[in-house]
């Protein structure tokens, strides 16, 4: 089960839905192997070169790490130059006893994204998260207007459980 919170714009009230940990039905059979009928969800979830690095890494030996929540879902990343949220798919793949995570970079200043600290449990975005590891607040960015703003400040509006 996943959590989903939504935030709204100050300025132009355009909601902002940040989806985070994985739906109940999303098991590691469906997400990294996938079936007959179905690809992997990872190809849904990674970006293209992510995902064919991922999948060369399992067709080769490589194993996902599946051994406990929060090791694979959605999680919430950022920027360490614009400071702003993304969630994006966080999984690791062990290979030879190398970690293998998938690499983000910001759309806006191309830097690397960074995990957002104390996320053990992977679905609670709380004003602890909304910090970085240097303790400086992290913003949601708006997509309509572009405004970057707090988002514990402008209040989640509402909570929800996604499976
Ligand atoms: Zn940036
Ligand atoms: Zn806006």
């Amino acid at each position: 089960m996943g959590s989903g919170y939504v935030y709204h714009c100050p300025d132009c009230g355009e909601a902002t839905y940040v989806a985070l940990g994985i739906g109940s039905e999303y098991t590691p059979i469906k997400v990294f192997y996938g079936d007959d009928v179905d690809p992997p969800l990872l190809k849904d979830f990674l970006p293209d070169l992510q995902y064919r690095t991922a999948a060369l890494l399992l067709q080769s030996g490589g194993v996902p790490d599946t051994t406990h929540p929060g090791c694979y879902g959605q999680k919430l990343y950022y920027c360490p130059h614009c400071r702003i949220l993304k969630v994006k798919f966080f999984c690791t793949i062990v290979k030879n006893k190398q970690s293998w995570n998938p690499v983000y970079t910001c759309e806006l200043c191309g830097r690397s994204l960074i995990l957002a600290p104390n996320q053990e449990n992977g679905d609670d975005p709380s004003r602890d998260q909304m910090a970085g590891a240097d303790g400086e607040v992290l913003r949601i960015r708006c997509m309509k207007c572009k405004r970057i703003y707090f988002a514990p400040e402008s209040g989640c509006t509402s909570k929800i459980l996604w499976d």
